[in-house]
């Protein structure tokens, strides 16, 4: 059964490769027929979608082996069952944040479900459907300092957070007087930064920082300070036009009205302490624009 799901995968892969459609790794199978829509424009196997993802946000987008975990992720899973995909339909693709526009623009990914903040400037390239959550930009320091309690205390600090985020926009466009900021390809490596002694403290969303926090490796070393000062609305990226925005939002609303979100943020980010601010979550989906 196993072995005829994957020759009938294989062969599927073999055809579009003769067909000289760019044929991706994945190695989800392929039922041709049970699909309602194939993913037509990125060149995913047929009856897959690709769903890009953060792989290094514990709690939110992360890989371990071949596991993909956390809220983002079974947010993901849900909308997509929602959409007609089942779990072996999926290929996740790690989608870094200086990388999730192009990843639509240029049909890499289907859909984008990676910490990714609605913007007006991002939606000039792109559509978002959602917010699923609202999250807010923080800061994470060493556990035994109490010198930084908000951006205001930056000046003068060396600071970490990354490459085409919003966290890193808003210290350069807002805080940026005095502070040495320093840009990584992921949060991951900016808590390594931290922890080494080499930067003062990390900025992004609280909710990315509190599983960053929690991590055994970090535990006791470093702390969210707490002190929310944006407001990030996560939406669902998708290629600019897009006509699955209006299902997704369905699906998301029904996600939020059966109780499946509340159990999912509960099961994904409970362990590490964080709250969600309750007075903006859930969000209602915004109209599709
Ligand atoms: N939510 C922010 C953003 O979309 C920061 C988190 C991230 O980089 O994914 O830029």
């Amino acid at each position: 059964m196993r072995t005829g799901r994957l020759f009938t995968a294989m062969a599927a892969a073999a055809m579009l490769t003769l067909a000289g459609c760019s044929s991706s790794d994945d190695d989800s199978g392929s039922d041709s027929g049970s699909t309602p829509e194939a993913s037509e424009s990125s060149g995913g196997a047929e009856g897959t979608i690709r769903i890009g993802i953060k792989f290094d946000q514990p709690g939110l987008g992360f890989k371990d082996g071949n596991e993909y975990t956390g809220f983002d992720v079974d947010v993901a899973k849900y909308v997509a069952g929602e959409l007609g995909y089942g779990e072996d339909q999926i290929e996740f693709v790690q989608s870094p944040s200086a990388q999730r526009e192009n990843l639509l623009q240029t049909g890499q990914v289907d859909m984008i479900f990676a910490t990714y903040s609605i913007t007006d400037k991002r939606k000039e390239v792109i559509s978002f459907a959602g917010p699923y959550f609202v999250a807010g930009q923080d800061l994470l320091v060493a556990a035994d300092d109490d010198s930084i309690t908000g951006p205001e205390d930056l000046e003068g600090k060396n600071l970490c957070s990354v490459t085409g985020s919003t966290s890193a926009e808003r210290i350069k466009n807002e805080y940026a007087t005095g502070t040495n900021l320093l840009q990584q390809p992921g949060y991951a490596e900016c808590v390594t930064a931290l922890t080494a002694g080499q930067v003062d403290a990390v900025t992004t969303d609280d909710i990315i920082l509190a599983g960053l926090a929690a991590v055994p490796a970090n535990k006791g070393k470093v702390k969210v300070v707490g002190n929310p000062f944006s407001e990030e609305n996560y939406g669902v990226g998708l290629p600019k036009g897009s006509d699955k925005c209006e299902a997704i939002n369905t699906a998301i609303s029904k996600m939020i009205d059966d109780g499946t979100w509340k159990q999912l943020l509960a099961d994904n980010v409970g362990a590490s302490g964080y709250e969600a601010n309750a007075d903006l979550n859930p969000p209602e989906p915004a109209a599709c624009s």
